[in-house]
């Protein structure tokens, strides 16, 4: 297949995302899988290949229409269906970040959103980060309640599997599946305790517009905190 050199720097991020995912503890095995807008299409993991074996011509090109091209022996994640059908239905969103983070996975066990129990919830572009109701994996209907669950919303829980995050880039997307699986620890935590008491709308609003359309700039590190919103 012909690859210019951004496609092939595309690539090659994906694999780092990969790895940055299990440096970062929010990936289960090969469980988390990644995708990218390019033109015609998306680039997307493969399935169950070891993070440290994959190069970027592992990656899978998959166009609008489901077809896909791969490496012999590769085939795309088995969760291709809500990676392709978010970038399809949200222009603005450049990357997909699925993974199954411990404390996100339990809390979508217990079925629960997360609530607006600490400001940075509003990284997610509202008041919780929703929990959408429990589809078997890979299948159309599963993409269809993400993709409810995002209508507004930039990351979500999905119940009895993990996590979506998605951003305009592939590293506001890692960034955010970090950050929501933070905010996941501090509710489990908080639950631990008690019902903990929620930040109001009109908080959530306020950051909301502190931040603008996009919320926080782009910064080197992935796992990095911006300061202007610590
Ligand atoms: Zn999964």
């Amino acid at each position: 297949m012909g690859m210019n050199r951004d496609e092939r720097d595309l690539r090659q991020a994906i694999v780092m995302a990969c790895r940055e995912m299990t440096a970062a503890g929010i990936n289960q095995g090969t469980s988390g899988n990644i995708s990218v807008r390019v033109d015609g299409g998306i680039l997307l993991t493969p399935s169950g290949l070891p993070y440290d074996q994959m190069t970027p011509e592992d990656i899978v090109f998959m166009a609008w229409d489901g077809g896909w091209t791969a490496r012999e022996g590769n085939v795309p994640s088995t969760e291709w269906r809500f990676h392709l059908d978010i970038l399809k239905a949200k222009p603005e969103t450049g990357a997909v970040v699925h993974a199954h983070p411990a404390y996100c996975t339990i809390l979508a066990i217990m079925q629960k959103s997360i609530p607006a129990i600490h400001y940075m919830i509003a990284a997610g572009g509202g008041n919780d980060v929703p929990c959408a109701p429990y589809a078997q994996y890979g299948t159309a209907e599963l993409s269809q309640l993400a993709l409810e669950a995002l209508a507004d919303r930039r990351a979500c829980l999905l119940a009895h599997h993990g996590l979506i995050a998605t951003g305009v880039s592939l590293r506001k997307a890692m960034w955010l599946a970090i950050e929501v699986e933070t905010l996941a620890k501090q509710y489990h935590g908080c639950l631990q305790i008690g019902t903990p008491p929620l930040l109001p709308d009109e908080e959530i609003d306020s950051i909301l517009r502190r931040w603008g359309q996009y919320g926080l700039r782009d910064r080197k590190p992935l796992a990095a905190v911006p300061s202007s919103a610590a």
